[in-house]
């Protein structure tokens, strides 16, 4: 009964613990709370901080093999702790996705695509970055950002000084504004032998820089699923990944993907796959982190998510445990603190039959935005 150390107790790491109890697996969770969503349901639990170095070595005594469910931990660590037991996805991944300029950087070493982009190290270099782009601009730290905290979108030149000082640490990046159509995203796991599988491209939705709605399929030509997935798994490849990994790209207004960024664990655009998929995202990870053969990834129906964010969604729970379209997964935290992700809701249509915006508002009954059917209705 091997078991599986997940670093990090989030809701993440809550559903992966709960895809590898499924498959036989006992799981180790470092976690700081003994009441993370995680540890809840974890079958052991290392409590510590991630950079806690006697922490971690309990921890690491206790696992066959490590996994993370949250990417701001220490990369020398994982390298670390690789010493003695396998670290899935590899700490050079987790270098390279924690930090906005190394993935960056690997993204045009390896031809990838993506906006236009300056290293912003100091006011000159922002005001060079600014003159380059042209505005409007996107300002972004480094690290540790997350549902679009850590950004300025920057209108004007007067702003530059502000939004410099404002964020921290530097270094900063400057990027291109992308008009986009639509955001896609594609969950892409890698094998230890190398099997490569990758889901149906996600159309993501955000509200207050949140990811609010996934669709999936993404309503985009074939040929544009096509062309992400085919991104999804040369980044896999070009990584050496074991594991899963969320790419999110922008589809823009002329038929071209531009990578944004890369998640190397499970992703919230890809919770879709629990309620559609037989072998679902989490499901993937755990076996490929176990070094176990991974099944095609097969989606039986059509499916959207919807994310409850605290506190409004989630005071709604009497009515969504009560609406039988809506397929309700809990994480079990206690505070619904603004912006905070308590758990999600799917909703399954037939394959081949995801419906319009209209629909998809129809079909969330409680949860529906009155203003988005509003803002159909009146549209010319
Ligand atoms: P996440 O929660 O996905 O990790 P994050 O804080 O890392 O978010 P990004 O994903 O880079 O930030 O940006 C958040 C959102 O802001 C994007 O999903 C997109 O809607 C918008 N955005 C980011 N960069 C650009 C860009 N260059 N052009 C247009 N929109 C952008
Ligand atoms: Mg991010
Ligand atoms: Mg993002």
């Amino acid at each position: 009964n091997a078991v599986i150390g997940i670093v990090g107790g989030g809701q993440l790491g809550r559903m992966s613990a709960m895809a590898a109890a499924k498959l036989g697996f006992r799981t180790q969770i470092l976690t700081k709370d003994p009441n993370s969503p995680g540890a809840q349901v974890s079958h052991g639990v290392t409590l510590g901080a991630y950079d806690d170095l006697q922490a971690l070595d309990a921890f690491a005594r206790t696992v066959d093999v490590v996994t993370f469910e949250f990417e701001n931990i220490s990369a020398d660590a994982m390298d670390c702790l690789s010493q003695y037991c396998p670290v899935r996805p590899s700490g050079h991944i987790l270098r390279i996705s924690q930090d906005r300029l190394a993935e960056k950087t690997f993204f045009t070493d390896n031809d990838i695509p993506l906006a236009p982009w300056h290293a912003v190290t100091d006011l000159s270099s922002l005001h060079n970055a600014a003159k380059k782009l042209g505005l409007p601009f996107i300002l972004k730290t480094t690290r540790n950002g997350y549902d679009g905290k850590g950004q300025r979108r920057i209108h004007h030149l007067d702003e530059l000084e502000d939004a410099f000082h404002a964020l921290a640490p530097h270094p900063l990046v400057a990027e291109g504004m992308v008009s986009f159509a639509c955001e896609l995203s594609v969950m892409v796991v890698r094998g230890v032998d190398g099997t490569v599988r990758c889901f149906d491209p996600g159309m993501n939705e955000h509200r207050d820089g949140i990811l609010d709605l996934t669709l999936a399929p993404a309503p985009v030509e074939p040929s544009i699923s096509a062309r992400a997935q085919a991104l999804a798994v040369s980044i896999a490849e070009k990584l050496d990944l074991v594991g899963i990994l969320g790419v999110e790209m922008f589809l823009d207004q002329s038929g071209v993907l531009l990578v944004n960024e890369i998640a190397p664990r499970p992703h919230n655009s890809g919770h879709w796959t629990m309620d559609a998929c037989p072998v679902d995202q989490f499901e993937m990870h755990i076996r490929a982190v176990a070094g176990m053969p991974l099944p095609p990834t097969i989606r039986h129906s059509d499916a959207v998510m919807k994310n409850l964010i605290g506190p409004d969604d989630i005071a709604l729970w009497p009515q969504i445990i009560a609406a039988p379209t809506l397929l309700p997964h809990l994480y079990g935290k206690e505070d619904a603190r603004p912006g905070r992700k308590m758990g999600h809701v799917n909703m399954i249509f037939p394959y081949g039959s995801l419906p319009g915006k209209l629909g998809i508002q129809d079909a969330l009954g409680p949860l529906a935005s009155p203003e988005i059917a509003e803002e159909e209705i009146t549209a010319p």
